[in-house]
């Protein structure tokens, strides 16, 4: 990930060359600031203003802060163990007050200390006798001559803009305080000239954006608050337009070999399929169709995202891409993220495809064709089978995991992957199994729940999108109720009685929990926002220990089964399977079924510790019921109190069955970096300013300029300052990637 240094005059030359060796060694260990220009790109995360004090009340626990405050008093007390004094201070808001205690030095700080002065006070905030306490603060105090101009109408004007800038508070660290950091960055900004501009001046220009240098210098030392507007402004601006370039080039790159046309053929697979489907296609599902088609039939490599609401039927339109591919004599891959769902979608490409899945055998029809399994836990002899049918092209189909990446395995001519659920892979995966076709495969990637436009322009940027609103007729939308188990603990009673009396019909239930249990960590438990400290939570609810409570308890009787990611994969498959031929009544499960699970007989799913779990999850996971034409029903169990955040988040999924809404609701909940996912949150080059909730308009301007300028000069050959910087980011990109493997 280190960047070499570089020559002089780009902004690569090392931060020691503009700060003190021991400061140099801080920055690059504690903030990994490396060169000049990371220290440049080192943007301030607020400003203060004086005046406008910090809201000493907003203060958390344990957290790093830097606060601009009044000191209030101070009082120097003798030690009464040892020998030496105490300097007790106190800085306000106004209203809310800190206490600050030193220890050392102390006839020294009671004298900068003085009661009225103004400063920023840096620290870990501790709590210490039921107060909130910096120990030992750095802190540095506002020139204090100035405040009676502040105060005076009349003051000189001059005087006045001065102690109404902006002051800098900068992302920094117990070593380093704001101040400092402040100071560092102050050395280096006399070299932002030298700092290449990636965006071309006629389009900041058009867009009445200013330049970088003078970005740079006014978010770093603004005049006043327009100057950090019109800073920001233009690098959000930026970071936007990089990205966007970036996905441009990947797209461009994609596309820059021709590949063999698969456009199907009349009478064949396809036809059959279509024949024997039991139903109808949705208007949605047929316009999607045609689009894929059409990229199918072309000689570009086909980049497209297929996004769409749960339920809607995603996964007949990927099939029937892949049936057209077949027909035109190729191969065609699905890479699914766990093994649970490979043989599921195994298993219904199989009953969808019926006869159409044997070529050749007895009972198998003429024009049919292989579909291999090929997953991690497959026995050696099985997997040889799988390998050979690939290489020999009798397996025109392929269903798989990770293990379909492997180098080992060969495709006689792979014409298309379709990646389902694809957050769980990184572009490197895409890029891996692309480089198994004999010409560059087709791509089709699905995404499990419908995203926001922003994500699907920064995460997907490079797939053109097809997306599916509408679900398939006759299906009785899911109702679902949010069961309040601390006010109305009979409401939980209710929902057991509910699952037993649709089991009484014959229909099942899943059950979810947020943990597996049994004392070892919870891989896949997934982190959501938490309201209030975990410390002060009780355990959520666990597979290994619900399922037993249930079959004693509120569902003796029943035939229940488990379902979560630390059991073999025979074992998960074998419970799965016993699940869908309807020989277990409850399923209790962890998230494992949360993607693309697919049993039409249950109808009924009971959430434990709902809140534990983000909005678009819970739209996901409810999508497992009400499959098959019976009501669905989810019951999303609950401590959480009743005007709390994650009751809100509730009454949200409650309310509404848009998966667009609620993928909306989740973003504005979580942080820029899960959205993003790893590979563009932890890079010194990622995203500072944009932000995808926020930013949708400059995300799509950017991305407007991007293509267009790539599209007009595709090795960006009249635009050195951008290709330098795409050059970087993509080498970070791999060696990220490299540093993994
Ligand atoms: P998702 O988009 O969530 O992946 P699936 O592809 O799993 O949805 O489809 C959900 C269910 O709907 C499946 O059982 C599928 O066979 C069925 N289905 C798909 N298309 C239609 C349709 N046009 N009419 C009726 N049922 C359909
Ligand atoms: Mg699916």
């Amino acid at each position: 990930m280190t960047a070499q240094p570089g020559p002089a005059g780009t902004g690569s030359e090392r931060v020691r060359s503009v700060v003190g060796a021991a400061t140099a060694t801080i920055l690059e260990r504690d903030m990994g600031i490396e060169t000049v220009a990371d220290l440049i790109g080192h943007y301030p995360r607020r400003y203060a203003q004086r005046g406008q004090l910090t809201d000493l009340g907003q203060l958390a626990i344990g957290e790093h802060v830097t606060v601009l405050a009044r000191v209030a008093s101070a009082k120097v007390h003798p030690m009464k163990q040892r020998k030496g004094s105490r300097l007790d201070v106190v800085v306000t808001d106004g209203q809310r007050s800190l206490s600050l205690v030193f220890f050392a030095t102390v006839g020294y700080h009671r004298k900068e200390l003085q009661v009225g002065r103004q400063g920023l006070f840096s620290g870990k905030v501790t709590l210490f006798g039921g107060t909130r306490q910096l120990a030992h603060p750095a802190y540095e105090l506002l020139p204090d001559d100035v405040d009676g101009d502040l105060a005076d109408p009349h003051a000189d004007p001059l005087a006045a803009s001065f102690t109404a800038r902006p002051i800098p508070i900068y992302p920094a660290t117990a070593s380093l305080a704001s101040w400092r950091v402040a100071k560092c960055v102050a050395a280096a900004l006399p070299r932002i000239p030298d700092l290449p501009d990636p965006v071309p001046a006629e389009v900041a220009a058009q867009r009445g954006l200013v330049p970088r240098a003078v970005a740079l210098e006014r978010i770093h030392v603004p005049r006043d608050w327009a100057d950090v507007e019109s800073a920001r402004a233009r690098l959000r601006f930026e970071e936007a337009f990089v990205l966007q370039a970036a996905l441009a080039m990947r797209r461009a790159e994609a596309r820059s070999t021709p590949t063999a046309p698969r456009p199907g053929r009349a009478g064949g697979l396809l036809d059959a399929f279509d024949a024997r489907l039991p139903f109808a296609l949705t208007e949605g599902q047929r316009q999607v169709s045609a689009e894929v088609a059409a990229d199918l039939g072309a000689d570009l490599p086909m980049q497209r995202l297929l996004q769409g609401e749960v339920g809607s039927g995603k996964t007949v339109v990927a099939l029937r891409a892949m049936l057209a591919v077949v027909d035109s004599g190729g191969q065609a891959a699905l890479l699914a993220p766990t093994e649970v769902l490979a043989q599921q979608h195994h298993r219904a490409i199989l009953a969808l495809l019926g006869p159409l899945a044997e070529r050749g055998l007895l009972g198998g029809s003429e024009e049919g064709t292989g579909v291999a399994l090929l997953t991690g836990s497959m026995s050696t002899g099985q997997r040889r089978q799988a390998l050979l049918d690939l290489a020999s092209g009798t397996a025109g189909l392929v269903v798989g995991t990770h293990a379909l990446l492997e180098d080992k395995v060969d495709f006689f001519d792979l014409g298309l992957v379709v990646v389902d659920e694809q957050h769980r892979f990184g572009v490197e995966q895409r890029d891996a199994l692309r480089a198994k076709g004999r010409t560059p495969p087709h791509l089709l990637v699905m995404t499990a729940t419908p995203i926001p436009r922003t994500v699907a322009m920064t995460v997907f940027g490079d797939l053109e999108v097809s997306t599916l609103t509408e679900l398939p007729a006759g299906r009785t939308p899911i109702a679902t109720h949010v069961v309040p188990a601390l006010d109305k603990p009979h409401y939980v009673e209710r929902a057991w009685q509910r699952v037993r009396e649709e089991v009484a019909r014959g229909r099942q239930a899943y059950v979810v929990c947020p943990r597996i249990g049994g004392g070892e960590p919870d891989d896949e438990l997934e982190p959501v926002e938490e309201d209030e400290p975990a410390s002060a939570r009780r355990p959520a609810a666990a597979v290994l220990e619900v399922a037993p409570t249930l079959a004693e308890g509120p569902l003796a009787g029943l035939r229940v089964g488990l379902l979560h990611g630390r059991m073999a994969p025979e074992a998960k498959d074998a419970a799965m399977r016993d699940f869908a031929a309807g020989a277990i009544d409850v399923l209790v499960a962890t998230t494992v079924i949360e993607v693309g699970v697919d049993v039409a007989n249950a109808t009924v799913m009971v959430v434990l510790d709902a809140d534990r779990f983000g909005v678009s999850q819970l739209h996901q996971l409810r999508g497992r019921v009400g499959r098959g034409g019976h009501a669905g029903l989810a019951l999303l169990v609950t401590e959480a109190p009743d005007a709390s955040p994650a009751r809100g988040r509730l009454a949200a999924v409650e309310a509404t069955l848009d998966g667009f809404v609620l993928a909306r609701l989740d973003l504005e909940q979580r942080r820029e970096g899960d959205v993003l996912g790893h590979s563009q949150s932890g890079r010194r080059s990622s995203l500072r300013l944009l932000s995808v909730l926020r930013d949708e308009v400059v995300i799509a301007d950017a991305r407007e300029e991007a293509f267009a300028l790539v599209a007009a000069d595709p090795t960006l050959a009249a635009h050195p300052a951008l290709a330098a910087e795409l050059a970087e980011a993509l080498g970070e990109e791999r060696a990220e990637y490299l540093g993994k493997a």
